[in-house]
């Protein structure tokens, strides 16, 4: 049976406090880098917005790194702001937490379901996968996708991850008949 897949509609916003106006999203945009060479070292960040009032921030991904430690495609890739480092570093875990930001997936991803996809008899087994690491609630994405109410999910789901408990990584869970 195909998979319902979680896919990225855009980039996620990021939940990052503004030093001036105290608001708390800002963005990347189109996704710019900044490179910075000192002698051998090199600086590199990705530029971040206020959304409120246009601030412009930066966050670290390398911070005096020799040159020679740098791929020479990667060091391309900050100077060209390529789109897809700009994701790929977006979206890395070690920056967040190195810079002290959490993403903000509100409306920047959806669920896709294969038409036609319970053509078959029950127990219905459902596997899902993350083309990209959409934090979601089983319980809730079961529930939307379903068009169940959350107290049907916990009671018609049988799941190989905990219902509750948000993650990024696929899981399977099988629907048993309703009354
Ligand atoms: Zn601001």
């Amino acid at each position: 049976m195909l998979p319902w897949v979680v896919r990225r509609t855009r980039l996620p916003l990021l939940s990052l406090r503004c030093v001036d106006c105290r608001s708390e999203t800002a963005t990347t945009g189109e996704g710019r880098f900044r490179v910075n060479a000192n002698g051998k070292l090199l600086d590199v960040w990705l530029l971040v917005r206020c959304v409120s009032c246009g601030r412009t921030g930066k966050l670290t991904v390398h911070e005096r790194t020799p040159v020679r430690s740098l791929d020479p495609a990667e060091l391309d890739g900050y100077r060209a702001n390529d789109p897809e480092l700009v994701t790929a570093r977006l979206l890395d875990p070690l920056l967040a937490r190195r810079n002290r930001f959490t993403l903000d997936w509100t409306g920047a991803w959806r669920l896709d379901i294969p038409a036609a996809w319970l053509d078959e008899g029950w127990p219905v087994r459902v596997r899902v996968v993350f083309d990209d690491p959409v934090p979601v609630r089983p319980e809730r994405l079961i529930a939307q996708g379903l068009g169940l109410s959350r107290n049907e999910v916990l009671r018609r789901i049988k799941c190989d991850v905990p219902l509750r408990r948000s993650t990024s990584t696929g899981f399977t869970f099988t629907v048993m008949a309703g009354d």
